[in-house]
């Protein structure tokens, strides 16, 4: 079997036997694997420590086919995620990210521009960097990556663009069905029965929009709370949805927005 190597980030880990480690990685070139590490329970490992949660190390293993794991032969450490010098928030959002990585990606399918994301998310989050806003800017380009983004400008039902700023005007608040995966407009919404729905503020959409664009937006925690709180309430239901279950590191993310 062929021995590779690539850039990774330990996603989790889990005890195996009294000396061992299997280890989920989200790896640059290979997508997400699944590989044992032989005596790296040991004090004296090959592997250095080089395996802790939200680490980011370069590996080599050997590739395995079907339902064996693959063999971690090397890891050097190239930057460890150090919780103890972060925020409680930002350790939260960290936990959070680990869990929607491993929930949302399939195993061997690389997608190197998500690695990158959340290599880059994980050293803002570790430097304590706009935590709240590093966190809504991963989690609406991981929907992206996973090919999951809602529909926020045209209706998800008819496909008829919402006049968004009119609405906004007017003090309408929009129906989204996360069903649908999408805004619903007025008039679909007068003529259908839509289930898996929650109404947010218009500007919750522009904000989005804005961000989807590339363009800056003010920081998340300067905003109001219609907005702060309907982005949150709309990426955890969605994510909920997407994945049928509430992540188990939600609620606690949450309560650290
Ligand atoms: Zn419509």
């Amino acid at each position: 079997m062929p021995k590779v190597s690539s850039d990774a980030i330990v996603l989790r880990g889990v005890d195996f036997s009294e000396s061992s480690l299997v280890l989920t990685l989200l790896t640059r070139d290979y997508g997400k694997i699944h590989a044992i590490a032989k005596g790296a329970r040991r004090l004296k490992n090959p592997f250095e420590s080089a395996l802790d949660l939200l680490a980011q190390i370069s590996v080599s293993f050997i590739r395995k086919s079907g339902e064996v794991l693959d063999l971690l032969t090397e890891a050097k450490l190239r930057a460890r995620f150090r919780p103890e010098r972060t925020t409680v928030r930002a350790l939260c959002a960290a936990y959070y990210l680990a869990e929607l990585l491993d929930l949302t990606t399939a195993d061997d399918d690389p997608v190197p521009e998500l690695y990158d994301l959340a290599a880059e998310t994980i050293d803002r989050y570790q430097r304590g960097d706009k935590t709240a806003d590093a966190r809504e800017y991963f989690e609406w380009n991981l929907l992206d990556q996973i090919g999951q983004k809602p529909s926020i400008r045209l209706c998800a039902s008819c496909g008829e663009r919402l006049g968004l700023e009119r609405l906004a005007a007017a003090g309408n608040w929009i129906l989204f069905s996360f069903l649908e995966g999408g805004v619903i407009c007025p008039s679909c919404q007068a003529r259908g029965s839509f289930t898996q729905t929650a109404l947010f503020h218009p500007d919750v959409f522009l904000r989005l929009e804005r961000l989807d664009a590339g363009e800056p937006v003010p920081s998340i925690e300067t905003v109001s709370m219609n907005i702060q709180g309907g982005v949150r309430e709309l990426f955890d239901l969605d994510f909920c949805h997407i994945l049928s279950r509430r992540p188990k590191t939600q609620p606690l993310a949450r309560r650290w927005l």
